[in-house]
């Protein structure tokens, strides 16, 4: 094993250390591995409820009219996630676009957005129009509001409930970190944070971000009340196998009214060929639950790895996981880089090229990335990234299979250690 990690370019050492932190965690995998297979479960019995069959698999073109294979996956979707509908296409590009359908599907001009849950997802800025943008929601007269955190990470009932207003349509709810070191909310929170909102004001909707949490935990947002569940398919339910995509699961009106502003109103949900796109999303779902588990034994063992270094980690080595991000405080540009570099050497698509930052749309700071992944930036698979600003952290993700997130692990802490930017002291 250790020539075969060698052969790799990860010394005798480093993968010796990682062997150690590794013995202390095999009560937390049987975990994870328990609550993948409860998932395995339920997607299974969604697709044989609503009779996935070959016939499905079929290729659509042109306006896509009648598609057996759409309309099934959007059911399995509906099913899993428990809700009335679900809008499942390749033609959403991503969990940003994903995200900005949700929200332009119900808010109108005079209606506020509020996020009780501090900033949104940096793309989402503009999208809002937080920092101004063409075509953004505040272009439209659409108001936003957000309320803080606590400082320590709880919700501010007061605030929200003081932000509240007549006009408050919807509430959206960001389940992941993103590119701040908060905590991820686990689903229990998100319930918590959709009742108190609905009892201030009962007809109010609520909207879950849900990217990097699916099959994280044995329930969604959906389960907790949310009026809509929004994420990305090349993300977790993609199951790395998804080209593109993105999903909403949600009540039968919300979800009609996604589907009429991304076709037009009048044709909504009837018209969007599938590209040949389906045996990808069906599979990839099917793998969704084993390939988040893989990702979670990989943030697990990259925060225990880290953290015995003197970085700090969020979450931390011991806390339970919401999500499949792991950010690791760095300190500084050049721990950045060589992080990346070492996840982007443990690729099997581009292992020979070296990430730098650079300004990326919809980003205000250089953002450095490494994804040598299959899927043009998907994050599912094994990838790395974060803007650079301090606190210089990195946000760490995926791995189609666990061994695979475990090299990646271990030859970013090669790349540290040979440009000597940490000690590879053992403080047990
Ligand atoms: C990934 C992500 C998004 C959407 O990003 P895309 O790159 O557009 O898919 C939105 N919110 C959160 C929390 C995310 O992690």
């Amino acid at each position: 094993m250790e020539k075969m990690y060698e052969a790799l370019g990860i010394s005798r050492e480093i993968y010796e250390y990682g062997q150690d932190v590794l013995a202390g965690l095999q009560e937390r995998f049987a975990a994870i591995d328990e609550t993948a297979e409860y998932n395995q479960a339920k997607v299974l019995r969604a697709m044989q409820e609503n009779r996935v069959s070959g016939a499905c698999f079929a290729t659509s073109t042109g306006y896509g009219y009648n598609d057996l294979g759409r309309e099934t996956l959007e059911a399995v979707y509906a099913s899993c996630f428990h809700t009335q509908a679900a809008l499942v296409r390749p033609q959403i590009s991503c969990g940003t676009h994903a995200l900005a359908l949700a929200l332009s599907a119900v808010l109108r001009p005079g209606d506020e957005l509020l996020s009780p849950v501090g900033a949104p997802y940096d793309t989402l800025e503009e999208v809002i129009g937080i920092r101004p943008s063409p075509g953004s929601l505040a272009e439209f007269g659409v108001t936003y509001r957000q309320a803080d955190l606590k400082p320590d990470g709880s919700f501010d009932w007061d605030a929200i409930r003081a932000a509240i207003g007549p006009r408050t349509k919807l509430v959206t709810i960001q389940r992941s970190k993103g590119y701040a070191t908060r905590h991820s909310l686990s689903v229990d929170e998100i319930g918590q944070l959709i009742s108190f909102c609905k009892s201030v004001k009962p007809d109010i909707l609520c909207m879950v971000d849900n990217c990097y949490g699916e099959f994280v935990e044995r329930i969604e947002p959906s389960d907790v009340g949310a009026d809509m569940t929004v994420g990305s398919l090349i993300k977790n339910p993609g199951g790395g196998l998804a080209a593109a995509g993105g999903y909403i699961c949600g009540t039968q009106e919300c979800v009609e009214a996604c589907a009429r502003r991304l076709t037009a109103p009048g044709l909504g949900k009837e018209v969007g060929a599938n590209l040949g796109q389906l045996p990808a999303m069906y599979q990839g779902f099917f793998l969704a639950p084993t390939v988040t588990a893989g990702a979670l034994k990989g943030a697990i063992f990259a925060a225990n790895i880290y953290e015995r270094l003197g970085f700090a980690c969020v979450p931390d080595a011991t806390e339970p996981r919401h999500d499949i991000i792991q950010a690791v405080t760095l300190g500084s540009p050049e721990r950045m880089e060589a992080f990346c570099l070492g996840i982007q050497a443990a690729a099997p698509v581009d292992s020979h090229v070296t990430p730098v930052p650079w300004p990326m749309p919809g980003y205000d700071s250089d953002v450095i990335m490494a994804a040598g992944a299959f899927v043009q930036g998907s994050s599912i698979e094994l990838s790395a990234d974060g803007p650079i600003r301090p606190p210089y952290a990195v946000y760490f993700q995926g791995g189609l299979t666990w061994y695979h997130a475990k090299a990646g692990i271990l030859m970013s802490l090669q790349k540290l250690y040979e440009r000597g930017l940490m000690d590879l002291k053992r403080d047990r």
